[in-house]
């Protein structure tokens, strides 16, 4: 399997961009804020909440970010208008990481500040681990302000993860998103083992709600799934206490099982022009995706 993933990942460049842009189609929401809005409306219509990210990492040009922010206030303005239920996720790197980090956290409070007004809830979303400590301390900054428009991500293959999440529910009330995480980090930071990811993210889980924290419990994983369903009747949750987060286009009868049982479920909805460099990044990133879309290709 390792093998066939490392192929995979070696291979994925040289397929034809038109390839990767049909079997991509089902990930993303298209290129424009209507694409991104329409589907966000027939998701709602389905009973799920969404999430919105305009697709760019790692900008490196100032004028590029600003580019960035005028976008997020454009679709903060369009789901306010259009009443869709949706947040925003976002990046770092995509708000100036990469060039100023105190310009960066500034950019972020001001959006959403932005979106406070519109009430729309942005989610800071965890890239990989050089931004860990800045993605944690802007967060932790701004639920002081914004209680109810600000959350962000941990990433259940990081071993510090675990001690994270006490630290951060030990003050306050968190609203996290919990992931396996996407990146591909170095092994003494991080959990190799899929047994092992899947342990502590349970792990995790388990101490947010023992701490009371709202839960996004992001995987489309059965096993995974099936846990948080004991865990929540187990800690009589309500609505106003977790959410599943599911990818758009991924495991669609999952989606429904889990709407069918009564389950909030939000949809993460990626979109915009830099589709491509997502796609392959994401493939490259993570081979199990990877296999994903070349069984894709192979079937199409
Ligand atoms: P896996 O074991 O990887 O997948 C379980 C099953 O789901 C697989 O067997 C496969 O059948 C199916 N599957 C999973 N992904 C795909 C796919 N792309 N195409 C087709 N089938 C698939 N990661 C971060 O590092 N930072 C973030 O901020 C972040 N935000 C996320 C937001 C949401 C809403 C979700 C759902 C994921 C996010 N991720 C993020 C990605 C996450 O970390 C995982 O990489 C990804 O969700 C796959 O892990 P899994 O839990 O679904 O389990």
């Amino acid at each position: 399997m390792r093998l066939f993933n490392s192929l995979v990942a070696h291979t994925l460049p040289y397929v034809p961009k038109s390839i990767v842009g049909l079997v991509s189609k089902r990930y993303l929401a298209g290129e424009t804020i209507a694409s991104a809005m329409a589907t966000a409306k027939a998701l709602n219509e389905e009973g799920a909440v969404c999430t919105i990210d305009l697709l760019g990492e790692f900008v490196t040009s100032e004028s590029e970010v600003q580019k960035t922010i005028a976008l997020y206030k454009d679709i903060i303005t369009k789901i306010h208008e259009e009443k869709v239920t949706s947040s925003i996720s976002l990046k770092p790197t995509s708000f100036g990481a990469l060039i100023d980090r105190e310009q960066c956290a500034k950019n972020i409070y001001d959006l959403v500040v932005f979106a406070k007004e519109k009430d729309v809830q942005v989610t800071i979303d965890m890239e990989d681990h050089p931004y860990t400590d800045f993605t944690l301390e802007t967060y932790d900054k701004l639920r002081k302000e914004f209680p109810q428009h600000i959350r962000t991500v941990v990433q259940a293959y990081l071993k510090r993860t675990l001690p994270d999440v006490k630290k951060l529910a030990e003050s306050e009330r968190c609203c996290l998103r919990l992931c396996k995480g996407i990146y591909d980090e170095p092994a003494d930071i991080s959990y190799k083992d899929r047994n092992k990811v899947n342990e502590n993210y349970l792990a995790i889980l388990r101490v947010m709600m023992e701490k009371k924290s709202y839960v996004g419990i992001a995987t489309h994983d059965d096993y995974l799934v099936y846990k948080a369903f004991e865990m929540i009747e187990e800690f009589s949750l309500t609505e106003k206490d977790y959410e599943f987060q599911m990818l758009l286009g991924v495991r669609s009868e999952l989606r429904k099982e889990i709407l069918g049982k009564g389950h909030p479920l939000r949809i993460y909805i990626p979109f915009g022009e830099k589709w491509y460099e997502y796609s392959l990044r994401r493939l490259k990133e993570n081979p199990n995706i990877a296999g994903n879309i070349i069984k894709g290709v192979l079937t199409f």
